[in-house]
């Protein structure tokens, strides 16, 4: 009864959701923050001011949100944890953005350069329609966001998997030669999960200059905003360059699902074509509303993504004092492992007194462990935890 092509597909698992009991989930990289009250406030308005927007089909460009992403972007240079904050209420809503000098972007961003889609899950789903071919492998780093593998296959896409460094950074002399070799596209995470280490932009840069002009080269900044370099400035400069950023981690939005791309106009108008022929409305009416109050508040944001840095690089020195090996890390997470036990152990063992963590029996990182940085007080009860693994 079912289409041969269901038979092949592979498909991504996110981290678990049990409901056996309350568990700290500390294993989906989600923010433990809630959104901005200006999106509480917008959502409100929006269903007793416009009810009978409900009943109709939303915008399919999502015009109004693709201007509040530009302006956002522009306002914030596209790194939240490194901003300036000024203003705003006691609460920090309403407060203002500046970029840092390095961060300042040297043009404008125009809504005509943003694609927004149902979580950049999605979104990614449509880039690898629209740029990838099955004729040609696509290059990625052997450890990286595991949804790429799963999108490949869905569309018959051949990957290249190269492997990480020793000290668990992106081999870029390699991806850069089997991508030249084979004229190819390449994709990965900056930063990069789940190792949590990002490139920095010069580094992109370097690579951008000689990787094929003529094919697509995918930055996908999921988790830029906690203190990762941001590849926007280099729009100015690559015509093939598409970054994919999300609402889910720094904008305390995984429950809306709304991510979105900036590239050039053209490209952009190549990712709608593909969104036009699978579903004109990937965005719905409230989520567009409540995006466009979050980009509002890029001074709460900011907040929370400082915060959430603060607590990661405290849980890293509790974790090295501990006897942890831990990777630096510019993302809300981090990656680690301790000799002697192994990652199913560590991961059982937390989840025993009520914690999830993110274990892969993928071979390579089988013995690592990927937490999530959560409140103050989530962390203090996971460290009393590990304290004694
Ligand atoms: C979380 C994540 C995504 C998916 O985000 P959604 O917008 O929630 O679909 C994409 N890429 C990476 C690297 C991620 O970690």
């Amino acid at each position: 009864m079912v289409s041969e092509r269901i038979k092949k597909l592979n498909p991504y698992v996110p981290g678990e959701q049990p409901k056996d009991r309350p568990y700290i989930k500390l294993n989906a990289n989600e923010n433990p923050y809630p959104p901005s009250p200006l999106v509480k406030k917008a959502v409100k308005a929006a269903a007793k001011k416009y009810p009978q927007k409900m009943a109709l089909y939303p915008d399919p460009d999502s015009t109004e949100l693709k201007k509040a992403i530009a302006s956002m972007l522009n306002q914030c240079g596209g790194v939240l944890a490194r901003t300036q904050v000024s203003g705003g209420k006691k609460n920090g809503s309403g407060a203002k953005t500046e970029p840092s000098p390095a961060d300042r972007l040297p043009f404008t961003v125009t809504p005509d350069m943003i694609f927004t889609g149902n979580g950049s899950d999605e979104v990614l789903s449509f880039v690898f329609y629209a740029f990838f071919d099955s004729n040609r492998e696509l290059i990625l780093p052997e450890h990286t966001y595991s949804f790429y593998p799963v999108y490949a296959g869905f569309y018959d896409i051949p990957l290249k998997k190269v492997p990480l460094k020793e000290d668990w950074t992106l081999d870029r002399e390699k991806m850069l030669a089997l991508a030249k070799e084979k004229n190819s596209s390449i994709i990965f995470a900056n930063p990069n999960a789940p190792t949590s280490l990002g490139l920095t932009r010069e580094e992109i840069r370097s690579m951008l200059k000689e990787a094929p002009k003529d094919r697509i080269f995918v930055v996908d900044e999921a988790y830029v905003d906690f203190g990762g370099e941001s590849s926007l400035p280099l729009l100015a400069e690559f015509k093939n360059l598409v970054i994919v950023r999300t609402f889910s981690k720094s904008m305390c939005g995984a429950g809306l699902r709304l991510g979105y791309v900036v590239a050039s106009p053209e490209l952009i108008d190549c990712i709608t074509t593909v969104k036009n022929s699978f579903n004109h409305f990937p965005v719905d009416f409230m989520t567009q509303q409540a995006g466009i109050a979050s980009c509002s508040d890029t001074g709460y944001y900011a907040e929370c993504a400082k915060t959430v840095a603060f607590e990661r690089d405290e849980f890293i020195d509790f974790l090295r004092k501990n006897g942890w090996y831990v990777l630096d890390s510019q993302t809300n997470f981090v990656f680690c492992k301790k000799d002697g036990l192994s990652g199913d152990e560590a991961y059982k063992k937390i989840k025993e007194k009520g914690i999830l963590v993110r274990h892969f029996s993928t071979k390579g990182i089988e013995d690592y462990l990927r937490i999530t940085i959560g409140t103050r007080e989530q962390m203090a009860a996971l460290c009393s935890v590990m304290e004694k693994l």
